[in-house]
């Protein structure tokens, strides 16, 4: 029979279901593995092109250790060329956990008596901004359970309220949001405030999965979940991110699927996601769902791995959920992004250490509970450049990681010099001496890689101000 998996294919029109799980498993079912055709594919990716769904099946379907060790190797080289080596910080901050919705693997459920249900009000969330700034935090992903308290408009003033909070020397300059699915109209509300990324996560990608951990509420809806970014898209957000709570379904499915709603944004609106981000199932208090699709360590750094050859200019993102060893790994295959000193009970980052123990106050478990600082420490020591960088948002230059694959020279001229003032501002005004001293000689080695002497020397000034004080110098 001939194989015409695009059969299945749904169109690519705006605000319109995209997925169509036949499609996608004719893929996965028909695609070979072979060791050419797997360094047919990895060449193209290096070369800067755009995975076909063809070509991420087969890399999906390699299971040999000498092909997957080939895949790693060559997200490594990838992620290196886009990238360099910086690595950006971030924290979540949980606003409100009330939540309409039953999803079964989430301790926010409707149905958790033993949740205890809190929404910060300005004041609360004041002090949380507080606490972070004093860590030295300067982006943020403000997260919000299904509600109807969560509207539009007390997002933004969620929103407004974080960027109002200015803890000498601190203050957040990059405001994302994790929240519900909006209607374009509410969309614009939160545009309107300055949020960053809108990220939102459609769990799983495949229908009868999705249907069954979602009993209840306003996310049974797959296709609203589902056309969610095309709706902040059209109300003008310029960056969206998506993600798959990895283990509720098959990772090869969902893997394929994060390509394909990549493709249909790049189809729809000319702009892909700016983040994919790759939670994976934690446990979490009356979570019931089945471990029947858990992912190993080894399929989770391999599922990284082909996301950053399939995807090149998206970030990628992998949080505190992993273990700081699982996270090191990541890191190395793709994981741009990370968050540092987290904490996901309401309230716990303004809360004195023992307040917030065994109250049902999170979401699921962690499992890298270091401090930012100590991420920091971690960074260096491995060679990565921390970077709490803000400016390609507010210079107006999204689309940055794009840049980064097309523009010749964007990263020597913006990344890393951003990345190496951020860096200098957080050692003067938050790191301990010798964690300064690390962090400057790794200024030192960088800036000795700059080949331009111009951008050598101007970088050398802007340090210079920066330790006398000057603070938000940037490219
Ligand atoms: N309530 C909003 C929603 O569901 O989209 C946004 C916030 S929700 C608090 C953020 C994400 O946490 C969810 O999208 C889900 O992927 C993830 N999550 C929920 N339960 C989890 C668990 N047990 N382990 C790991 N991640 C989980
Ligand atoms: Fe509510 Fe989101 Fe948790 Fe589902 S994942 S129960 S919508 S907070």
């Amino acid at each position: 029979m001939l194989f015409t998996p695009e059969k299945y294919r749904l169109p690519d029109l705006p605000m319109r279901p995209f997925i169509e799980a036949s499609e996608i498993e004719s893929y996965l079912q028909t695609a070979q593995s072979d060791k050419p055709r797997i360094e047919a594919a990895i060449n193209r990716a290096l070369a800067g092109r755009r995975l076909s769904l063809p070509e991420v099946a087969s890399l999906l379907n390699a299971d040999d250790p000498e092909t997957v060790r080939l895949i790693k190797d060559a997200a490594q080289t990838l992620k290196t060329a886009v990238y360099g080596n910086r690595i950006v910080l971030f924290a979540p901050l949980y606003v409100g956990n009330d939540c309409v919705n039953d999803c079964t693997y989430c301790g926010f459920r409707a149905t958790n008596r033993d949740a205890v249900r809190i929404t910060l009000d300005r004041q609360a969330l004041t002090r949380e901004v507080e606490a972070l700034e004093e860590d030295g935090q300067k982006r943020l992903i403000l997260v919000f359970g299904e509600h109807p308290a969560y509207s539009p408009e007390y997002i933004a003033d969620a929103i407004r309220t974080v960027y109002a909070v200015k803890k000498a020397p601190g203050e957040i300059r990059r405001v994302n949001i994790n929240a519900a699915p909006l209607d374009v109209a509410g969309f614009r509300t939160v545009k309107e405030a300055g949020v960053g990324t809108y990220q939102i996560f459609q769990e799983t990608y495949h229908p009868k999965t999705y249907a069954d951990v979602h009993p209840r509420g306003p996310k049974k809806d797959y296709g609203h979940r589902l056309t969610a970014l095309d709706r902040a898209l059209e109300a003008g957000l310029d960056d969206v991110g998506v993600g798959a709570l990895f283990g509720l379904y098959d990772w090869r499915f969902e893997v394929m699927a994060l390509v394909r709603h990549a493709n249909h944004l790049e189809a729809c609106y000319n702009i892909g996601p700016h983040t994919i981000s790759v939670p994976r199932l934690q446990a979490a208090s009356h979570s019931e769902t089945a471990r029947r699709f858990a992912v190993s360590d080894d399929d989770f750094t391999r599922l990284i791995a082909i996301l950053r050859l399939a995807v090149p200019y998206s970030g990628l993102i992998c949080t505190a959920r992993e273990s700081p060893a699982i996270r090191r790994q990541a890191l190395r295959y793709g994981v741009s992004q990370i968050d540092g000193g987290t904490r996901l009970e309401l309230g716990a980052y303004a809360a004195a250490p023992n307040e917030t123990q065994n109250l049902h106050r999170e979401q699921f478990q962690i499992n890298d509970e270091r401090t930012l600082a100590e991420i920091v420490d971690e960074l260096l020591d491995d060679g990565y450049l921390p970077s709490f960088c803000t400016a390609c948002y507010r210079k107006g230059r999204t689309g940055e990681h794009f840049m980064a694959l097309s523009v010749p020279g964007f990263i020597k001229r913006f990344c890393t010099p951003n990345a190496l003032c951020t860096l200098a501002e957080y050692l003067e005004d938050y790191a301990a001496d010798a964690l300064r001293e690390k962090g400057y000689a790794l200024i030192e080695k960088n800036i000795a890689q700059i080949s331009r002497e111009a951008t050598r020397n101007d970088l050398r000034k802007r340090l210079q101000q920066i330790r006398y004080g000057v603070r938000d110098l940037y490219y």
